[in-house]
């Protein structure tokens, strides 16, 4: 890349947005030159409008840059999108409508038959979509979107067990206060405490989990016959979900099979030598006692997804733990990485 292109960001308020905002500061390839949010932001100074949430200052500029109206047409081609899903099902195709290539983190368009869910390292081919898609919608525009929080660590986990034929998987998540936007969960609720219920989210992890593991092709996805059932918890964590997860393996691996499986596992951005992408996508952690969101959600800059604790499970066959940072991994850097890959791919030409 010889000069960065501009990008805007709708929904750069909340609490994606501004990882978006830090993600994208000093970026080689994109420089956010629009932020756009709610009509109750509109107009204001973003630091009058947004009060800096996330670890260190706001990057230069910001706080004194004017945020736009979300209004379809405005802004620059490529807009990353961490709106509310309450509004982002209309509002996301009506920029695609209007010609904008919307990379996009909420769900309302995850499971379109035409619209990508991509994890890079494990379906990159998936952007083979935006074929179907052009024809079927005939926006001027596209729309790419990331999985779920939970699902993307989940999902980068699980493909290196595709060739042991991976058949059937149990997750318990502990997911991190941050997954739940700005104010989120009340501090009465949630401190000293844990919440078994997230609205949405098991369907979410069960459904996504199938899409992004299946095999794409001119009019969709073949989804992945693995049966997931999965259980949410909220906790009182920063940042960071962690994840019990135990599967079973038509294939009979042995321990040393599957961490080999984990750590040799990459994909088209390590490949690609994309900016965001993690040299190693997978850490296998050794200590029996990691990982921990505290100590480890930040790898690589929070886009490795750490793994530990893997022994035989008496009811499927493996269990391990799995950990990433959600609104990284999770959320703003899994779509600047998605925007980065199809940037390589010719897709934003
Ligand atoms: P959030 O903190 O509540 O922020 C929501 C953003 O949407 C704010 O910038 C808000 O602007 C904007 N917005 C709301 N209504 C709007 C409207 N009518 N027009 C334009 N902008 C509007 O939520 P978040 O946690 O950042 O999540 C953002 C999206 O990412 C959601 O769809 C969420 O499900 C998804 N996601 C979040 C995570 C995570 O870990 N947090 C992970 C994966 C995906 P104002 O400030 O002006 O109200």
């Amino acid at each position: 890349m010889s000069r960065a292109i501009e990008v805007g960001v709708l929904g750069a308020t909340g609490m994606v947005g501004q990882q978006f905002l830090a993600l994208l500061a000093g970026h080689p390839w994109f420089t956010p030159t629009w932020l756009a949010a709610s009509e109750r932001s509109e107009g204001k100074r973003y630091g009058d409008a947004a009060a800096w949430r996330l670890a260190g200052p706001a990057p230069e500029g910001v706080p004194d840059r004017v945020v736009e109206s979300a209004t379809p047409g405005m802004g620059p081609k490529l807009v990353f999108s961490a709106l509310d899903a309450s509004v982002a099902g209309d509002l996301e195709r009506e920029f695609a409508e209007a010609g904008h290539v919307v990379v996009s983190n909420a769900r309302n368009h995850r499971m379109d038959a035409v619209v990508p869910l991509l994890v890079p390292e494990v379906n990159a081919d998936h952007l083979a979509l935006l074929e179907g898609q052009r024809a079927a919608r005939g926006w001027k525009g596209l729309i790419v979107t990331n999985p779920n929080c939970s699902t993307v660590m989940l999902t980068m986990a699980l493909a290196p067990l595709r060739q042991f034929d991976l058949r059937a998987c149990l997750v318990t998540t502990l997911q991190a206060v941050s997954g739940a936007g700005y104010p989120g969960v009340p501090s009465y609720d949630i401190l000293g405490n844990v919440i078994p219920f997230i609205s949405g989210e098991e369907e979410k992890i069960e459904s996504e989990t199938r899409k992004i593991l299946g095999a794409a092709e001119a009019a969709g996805v073949t989804l992945h016959p693995v049966a997931v059932s999965a259980s949410t918890t909220r906790v009182p964590v920063i940042d960071g979900h962690t994840e019990s997860v135990s599967v079973s393996l038509g294939a009979r691996p042995q321990a040393e099979d599957l961490r080999q499986a984990f750590e040799a596992f990459r994909g088209l951005p390590q490949e690609l030598e994309l900016p965001s992408a993690p040299p190693r996508p997978l850490l296998y952690l050794d200590a029996p006692n990691r990982p921990q969101p505290r100590f480890d959600a930040g790898r690589d800059g929070g886009m490795a997804v750490s793994i530990g604790r893997l022994r035989p499970c008496r009811v499927l066959d493996w269990k391990f733990f799995v950990l990433g940072h959600n609104t990284v991994r999770g959320a703003a850097g899994a779509a600047i990485l998605n925007a980065e890959l199809m940037l390589a791919q010719g897709w934003l030409d």
